[in-house]
């Protein structure tokens, strides 16, 4: 089922973002995982696709595996900086042949050497939205970022982006983590005064050690809130409380958002199930009562 199609019937919706396992571990190494999640009745599991393509069939696989296994809708994240425009097609290809509707369609991040190849290569994730739109048979999301994206000099400049990028026709969008649900409040209003009408949901990572929230924030620039940071500073060297906190604190936000009427929880699962469980279980009740569906 499209995703687009999913929000206009159901509010909110859960979602589960995986990543392939490194290139020397057979695919089948997810399976498990992908197990347990669904389990969990997501909405949609969300596949990443590695930096410079490098998970390029994986992605393709691992997402048409879902597909075909649980009937579960996948989406597929494509980046477009390393690929050409033929590439991409031929990727477009595979995603149809798998019966993979949702695509997350991004720019991708910078690699160590010069990406920008020429009229071939795109610059930005709305061309390649243009292309993907083209052939119409795809749902698109699209990424946002609550405190901008890091290269971008303003939020402003940064939601003229997105609404440009949206315009060429984004159905819904996935955020950036972010740990303070009022700057996300804030950047939903100034979306909104640009008439960026499309359906948001809230990526939220479960913070577990000290070194992931590090390299967190400097791949990202997020603000960590005070009451995080006090977190991070009592439990530092209880690795076990500093997960319980973590887990909490997630659910806390999770909380606030469906209480504000979020469209949709994106839970960047790190791979991880066990702490997904333990986040969906402490919201089964407000998730039951929200889509007015039994979940177990
Ligand atoms: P864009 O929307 O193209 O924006 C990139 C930058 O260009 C921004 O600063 C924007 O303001 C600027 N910009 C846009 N248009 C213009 C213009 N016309 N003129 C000047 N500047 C402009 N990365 C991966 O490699 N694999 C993944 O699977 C993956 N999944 C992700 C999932 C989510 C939910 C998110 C939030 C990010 C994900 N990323 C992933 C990271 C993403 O690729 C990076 O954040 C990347 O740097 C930007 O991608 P984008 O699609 O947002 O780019």
């Amino acid at each position: 089922m499209l995703i687009k199609d999913k929000l206009k019937n159901k509010k909110p919706l859960i979602s589960f973002e995986i990543f392939p396992p490194k290139k020397d571990y057979p695919v089948e190494t997810i399976y498990n995982t992908i197990d347990a999640l669904n389990d969990m009745k997501p909405d949609f599991i969300s596949v990443t696709y590695g930096a410079g393509g490098s998970t390029k069939d994986t992605t393709v696989e691992i997402a048409s595996f879902i597909k075909s296994k649980y009937n579960l809708s996948p989406l597929a994240h494509l980046t477009c900086l390393t690929s050409t425009k033929e590439e991409i097609e031929e990727i477009l290809e595979s995603l149809k042949a798998s019966g993979v509707k949702n695509i997350l369609a991004l720019r991708g991040d910078h690699p160590q050497e010069s990406t920008y190849k020429g009229p071939n290569h795109y610059k930005y994730a709305k061309d390649l939205i243009r292309q993907i739109r083209k052939r119409d048979e795809f749902c698109i999301g699209a990424a946002c970022y609550p405190e901008k994206h890091l290269e971008c000099k303003s939020l402003y400049k940064d939601l003229v982006h997105l609404k440009e990028k949206v315009d060429e026709g984004v159905d819904f969008l996935i955020t950036q983590l972010f740990f303070d649900n009022e700057i996300f409040y804030r950047f939903k209003e100034r979306a909104d005064k640009l008439n960026i009408n499309t359906p948001i949901l809230a990526g939220i990572l479960p913070v577990l050690n000290r070194n992931q929230i590090e390299k967190i924030t400097s791949l990202t620039g997020c603000t960590l809130p005070k009451k995080f940071i006090r977190i991070l500073e009592k439990y530092e060297h209880q690795p076990e409380a500093l997960k319980e906190a973590g887990i909490a604190y997630a659910i806390e936000q999770i909380i606030d958002l469906l209480s504000w009427g979020i469209d949709g929880i994106h839970v960047y699962t790190m791979n991880r199930p066990k702490t997904t469980r333990r986040i969906l279980e402490s919201i089964r009740t407000i998730r039951g009562v929200l889509t007015n569906e039994k979940v177990s």
